[in-house]
């Protein structure tokens, strides 16, 4: 047999998508499954949005765009992403995608160099990719770890101290997934003031949750002083509009967007004709569906949080957005004897019904701060409450009572 590389065989993956195998084949054997695995709205794309895809399509909007995208979506992504953040942002700079996440890969491969010991640094948890990318890239993957305490943001120090004269790059994910956390204000400017006597690190601020933030205005590191050049914004269409399926993303900064072009060139040739006309008529379109959307969101979050405290020995902190909870489970593991977070996943899935995703699906778990689970609240209420009430009834039915 012709071998295949060590690159693929360590390739990382989504373990959201190994998992669903598990509740597919669970549901295929008969078995009622509550899931709270995916991460996705939970809603069809807007009408209007539908309606300017078969336009584009009756048009006969077929063939294949440039690689940055077709101006329209570049304008519009550029007046949208400066509008949100409140800062300009040139239409020249913004580079569309097939979804946000192959800007991950670009970004790291536009600024380190493999197997050269090139460092990036990104928060621990997080989306797996991250990670998964660093190493298949030939980079040195450097966690930085999430604070309960802080409501997942970090601490300020610990990411001082993760940065050498190697670091090219900061990953940051805020409203962030799988934790819900978000970087305010007062946190953005600490590490806007550490970045600042690192002048060698790019930022990746990845801010596809950037609509769903709960409380307060959402905040971008690139709208503080200096930060916008050094500064890879990453947006898209995907969670905003619920539009993860059709595959667009945005990506801007000023000296990477023409890497990013080629980037593209390289891989996807462009994103598809048709989403890119759907996503044009998203961002200017009317915003009533995306706004009832974010406040359906809101509502269940509140819903399923008060829910989960009052589970026995589950707490749970008010996620500021994106649509995930992250509650910490030690007292629940230790209750029904389960080895960790992943041993009392599987046991809820099968012994309960209910699929969650386990923090070791999200990088290692953080030393000290106990065991979490991820729950995607895109789900009914009834499926909320039904799960909730479920996983409830497994923690006390499986409480082992000391002799
Ligand atoms: N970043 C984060 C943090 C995400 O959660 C996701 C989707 N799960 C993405 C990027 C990718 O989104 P997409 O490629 O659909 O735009």
């Amino acid at each position: 047999m012709p071998r295949i590389s060590r690159r693929t065989a360590e390739l990382g993956t989504e373990n959201a998508f190994v998992v669903l195998a598990e509740v597919n084949e669970l549901a295929r054997q008969g078995k009622d499954i509550v899931s709270f695995c995916i991460g996705q709205p939970d809603f069809p794309t807007p009408a209007n949005v539908q309606e300017a895809a078969i336009r584009a399509i009756r048009e006969g909007k077929h063939g294949y765009t440039p690689s940055a995208g077709i101006n329209e979506l570049r304008e519009a992504a550029a007046r949208y992403m400066g509008t949100v953040r409140g800062i300009e942002i040139r239409p020249e700079d913004v580079v569309v995608g097939a979804g946000a996440k192959p800007f991950i890969a670009y970004a790291i491969l536009s600024v380190t160099d493999y197997g050269v010991g090139d460092e990036v640094i990104y928060p621990n948890p997080g989306f797996p990719i991250y990670e998964s990318q660093i190493q298949v890239c030939g980079a040195v993957p450097v966690p930085l770890p999430l604070r309960e305490a802080r409501d997942f943001a970090f601490d300020p120090e610990d990411l001082q101290a993760r940065i050498t004269p190697r670091t090219r790059l900061l990953i940051l994910n805020s409203p962030h997934n799988p934790t819900g956390g978000i970087l305010g204000k007062r946190d953005l400017e600490g590490i806007a003031a550490i970045l600042r006597r690192h002048p060698q690190v790019w930022i990746y601020a990845d801010e596809i949750y950037s609509r769903l933030v709960y409380e307060g205005a959402f905040v971008s590191i690139a709208s503080l002083p200096g930060m916008l050049e050094r500064t890879i914004i990453s947006d898209g269409a995907s969670k905003t509009w619920a539009m993860t399926g059709w595959r667009i993303g945005f990506a801007s900064n000023p000296v990477l967007a023409p890497q990013f072009v080629r980037w593209v060139t390289n891989t996807d040739s462009c994103a598809s004709q048709i989403s890119q006309w759907a996503a044009v008529e998203a961002i200017q379109g009317p915003q009533d569906d995306a706004e009832a959307m974010r406040r359906s969101f809101l509502a269940r979050r509140d819903l399923i949080v008060a829910l989960l405290n009052g589970v026995p020995g589950v707490s749970c902190r008010t996620p500021g957005g994106a649509f995930y909870a992250w509650p910490n489970v030690t007292e629940a593991c230790r209750m029904i004897g389960a080895a960790d977070s992943e041993d009392f996943r599987k046991r809820l899935l099968n012994e309960a019904g209910v699929a969650v995703l386990a923090d070791i699906h999200f990088g290692a778990r953080v030393a000290g701060e106990g065991q979490h689970v991820r729950f995607s609240y895109a789900a009914s209420r009834e499926a909320i409450e039904a799960g909730i009430a479920r996983m409830a009834d497994f923690i006390r039915r499986n409480t082992v009572r000391a002799a």
